[in-house]
């Protein structure tokens, strides 16, 4: 499906360079994430090698690939990407819309890392996701290299009809005024424990094989054999049938295929997260009983 809009749209696309995943569910047995973490950042500096004169810039999601089915890795892949990058002369884009503004466990994903992407992209929790508004925020240098008189002619000029939207960009002041009056990160950090706590029972599950964590981000991978990770038949829709159940029992869960996962709002309460984890569970067996 994915693959063919990916062709009806190949004409207008950049020409990209994809790495594969350093994804730690196929790590091996008795393998740390950040040992698999490591080892997988090796087809980074290997393609990095190879192509770095004639890429532009790295973009990554930092710490977890959300859309792509809440692939989760350890922050020592992007140390490493940053330093390479700063090797190979080139850009590093973080990629933060969906991971930044504290759901990983501090403001933004590459903070555990310790490293400074050269271009940041921000959206949803910039307003709490209540008004739509995207920023890309970038360095002196890059700013820079566009900020000169006028009549040189190297001014960014991109634009779109709403940009700089003033009720969205009131409604991402009211979010940055929250993050200045309470200690967002320090009760996202306690909450992502009672979650972890709630949702150890899935470990148990004999269709779960991995409960993954970062932050306030947990992925259940469903499958048909937890030994193997042979996955169901995507087309058995396991995964609607569980979203249906849930909707029916007052749960809005929205799974990636077989993956099922949690990344609530920062006002969510431990009683919520065990309603949560509970109906997940019994959806879960009324998805396996047809
Ligand atoms: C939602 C999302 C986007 C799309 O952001 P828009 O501002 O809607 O273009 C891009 N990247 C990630 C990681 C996202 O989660």
């Amino acid at each position: 499906m994915s693959n063919c809009i990916k062709k009806t749209y190949a004409p207008l696309l950049m020409d990209v360079i994809t790495v594969p995943s350093p994804d730690c569910y196929f790590r091996e047995p008795g393998e740390s994430w950040q040992q698999y973490s490591e080892r997988r950042f090796e087809l980074m500096e290997a393609t990095l090698a190879r192509y770095a004169n004639e890429v532009c810039a790295v973009i990554v999601e930092p710490l977890v690939q959300c859309a792509g089915g809440m692939r989760m890795y350890a922050p020592i892949y992007l140390e490493r990407l940053r330093a390479a990058c700063d090797r190979y002369q080139v850009h590093l884009i973080a990629d933060e819309i969906a991971v930044g503004f504290g759901r990983t466990g501090t403001l933004f994903a590459c903070e555990q890392a310790s490293i400074r992407p050269d271009f940041m992209c921000l959206s949803k929790g910039l307003t709490g996701g209540y008004l739509p508004l995207a920023a890309v925020l970038t360095t002196d240098a890059v700013y820079q290299a566009f900020y000169d008189d006028y009549n040189k002619l190297t001014a960014f000029l991109h634009s779109h009809s709403y940009t700089g939207n003033t009720l969205a960009c009131r409604a991402a002041l009211a979010t940055l005024e929250l993050f200045a009056q309470t200690d967002v990160i320090q009760q996202n950090r306690s909450l992502a424990l009672t979650m972890r706590e709630v949702v150890k029972r899935f470990e148990q599950h004999p269709n779960i094989a991995e409960v993954r964590q970062t932050g306030l981000i947990v992925a259940l991978e469903l499958v048909k054999n937890k030994h193997t990770k042979e996955p169901f038949p995507w087309q058995e829709r396991r995964g609607v049938k569980i979203y249906r159940y849930a909707l029916s029992q007052g749960v809005l869960i929205r799974p990636l295929g077989n993956i099922i996962y949690f990344m609530p709002p920062y006002v969510i309460n431990a009683a919520e997260l065990e309603f949560l984890a509970d109906v997940t569970w019994r959806s879960i067996e009324h998805a396996l009983t047809d």
